[in-house]
């Protein structure tokens, strides 16, 4: 299990990679990464100088913030690995998302693609099977994780998924509400085990 919310010193964030995406979420994303500066918390990412990732490093960066990114090798070109910040080359994704899990406190989610989505369902099942309680943001623009919220919930129903796993998450919908958010950890009850329960 990860360290206590109020040791906080390290934030994973997972968002898209899309240069085309809508200018205020790449705006956000920079905002976040000023207010990870800000706040003394490291930026743990992608390690790409592309999109939302990359808007949100740079912005740490440029604050003086300190951050990490974890990129795959046959990546490096793609997602133009930034050379201002430290960058640990790995071999495959599967490590990535260990490194990122083994370098973070806490998780913050912004909008994002299919990538987005394979790193969001891997953390939240790894909360399902009570591998971590760690905190867990999502910035929710304009209701942009409504579907998948809803998707969740539809799981749970159907009675597949245990009813507390939908308290395993915090979602704001304001930038400047996400460090705070991710400072008072996970929601009352969300310590709960879910691993048995359906
Ligand atoms: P996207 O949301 O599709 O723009 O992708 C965001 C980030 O997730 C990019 O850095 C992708 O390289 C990364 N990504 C995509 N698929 C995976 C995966 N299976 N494991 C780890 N990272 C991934």
């Amino acid at each position: 299990m990860g360290a206590a919310p109020n040791s906080l010193t390290s934030v994973c964030v997972f968002c898209g990679s899309s240069d085309a995406a809508d200018p205020a979420y790449l705006r956000a994303a920079a905002d976040l990464g000023r207010s990870l500066a800000e706040a003394k918390l490291r930026l743990v990412y992608g390690g790409g100088g592309v999109g939302l990732m990359g808007a949100c490093a740079v912005a740490a960066h440029e604050a003086g913030g300190d951050v990490l990114g974890i990129i795959p090798h046959f990546l490096q070109g793609k997602e133009r690995a930034l050379d201002m910040v430290k960058t640990e080359v790995v071999a495959t994704m599967h490590e990535r998302k260990q490194r990122f899990f083994e370098e973070s406190d806490g998780f913050v989610i912004l909008p994002g693609g299919i990538g987005t989505l394979e790193e969001i369902v891997e953390l939240l099942s790894w909360r399902r099977l009570d591998l971590h309680h760690l905190p867990v943001v999502f910035y929710n623009p304009d209701n942009f994780w409504a579907p998948l919220f809803a998707l969740f919930q539809h799981t749970v129903d159907a009675k597949l998924t245990p009813p507390a796993f939908m308290g395993a998450w915090t979602v704001v919908d304001r930038v400047e509400d996400i460090v705070p958010a991710l400072f008072a950890g996970p929601k009352a009850g969300a310590d709960k085990l879910l691993t048995s329960i359906v």
